[in-house]
């Protein structure tokens, strides 16, 4: 499996991702935004586009859908709860249901939150595996819940979700947000030398140049994963904010953040 991660140069800083077997040379277009940058990618590799799957349904996530449709003629999946939001769903995805194509394998994750019918993307077939989390778990933060979304369901989505899966699991986030959103972790953790250390690497990087961060480094940094913290938890304290629980502290985390 090879992986094209495209920055769209947008306002909105929206990755698009090819992913595609090297052996069928299917590919996968995920939250196709830019159709005829992604059609172009693909035809790069030498790789069809087999199925086009988006994540959710906002805009910037399935505007590409059509033109992708029309130069291959793959069918559009996503959640099931996305049939009638997405235009021509052929498929509705099931939570924990396997998508195969070629070689590759994913699992459907459930994760709710960031919208109601949103769905993460976790591979099977890989030696390491990779998280698809659109808009769910971005580098240094979570999703935001104020465009059709609920901050109890990303906190549910957190904990059952994302929380089991294993350190390596390297992260595929659906927008390049981690420069202002390691500038938000450090006002939460001012002491968090790890946020302070990939603040400074970062400083310089164009968005085609970010790293790519798995959960263990995640879990260094995001304030969203380290409800543990004492600093994080003192914090919230000293901004007068209800602490007495993580579903709190998260949702003092998500209210403070008043876009991305
Ligand atoms: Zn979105």
């Amino acid at each position: 499996m090879k992986v094209i991660r495209m920055y769209m140069n947008n306002r909105l800083r929206n990755f698009n991702y090819v992913i595609g077997c090297e052996q069928s040379r299917q590919a996968i277009a995920l939250d196709p935004l830019d159709g005829v940058a992604v059609i172009q990618a693909a035809e790069a590799e030498g790789w069809e586009i087999k199925l086009i799957i988006n994540t959710h349904e906002h805009h910037d996530h399935i505007e590409g859908n059509p033109a992708v449709q029309a130069a291959t003629g793959a069918p559009i999946w996503a959640s099931e709860h996305a049939v009638g939001k997405i235009p021509n769903v052929a498929r509705g995805l099931v939570a924990n249901e396997v998508i195969e194509l070629g070689s590759m394998r994913f699992k459907v994750l459930p994760t709710p939150g960031h919208t109601p019918v949103h769905v993460c993307l976790l591979t099977l077939s890989e030696p390491v595996p990779i998280l698809f989390s659109g808009d769910t778990l971005f580098n240094a933060c979570a999703g935001n819940c104020f465009n059709g979304g609920d901050v109890d369901q990303m906190f549910d989505t957190f904990e059952r979700q994302l929380a089991p899966l294993p350190d390596e699991t390297i992260l595929y986030p659906g927008h390049d947000y981690m420069k202002t959103n390691l500038d938000f972790a450090l006002t939460w953790e001012p002491g968090n030398k790890t946020t302070q250390f990939w603040q400074e690497q970062i400083s310089e990087h164009q968005p085609d140049e970010m790293p790519y961060m798995t959960l263990g480094q995640e879990r260094l940094y995001n304030p969203f994963l380290r409800l543990q913290s004492p600093e994080l938890l003192q914090k919230i304290k000293d901004k007068g904010e209800d602490a007495s629980n993580k579903r709190a502290m998260f949702k003092a985390l998500r209210h403070s953040r008043d876009h991305w």
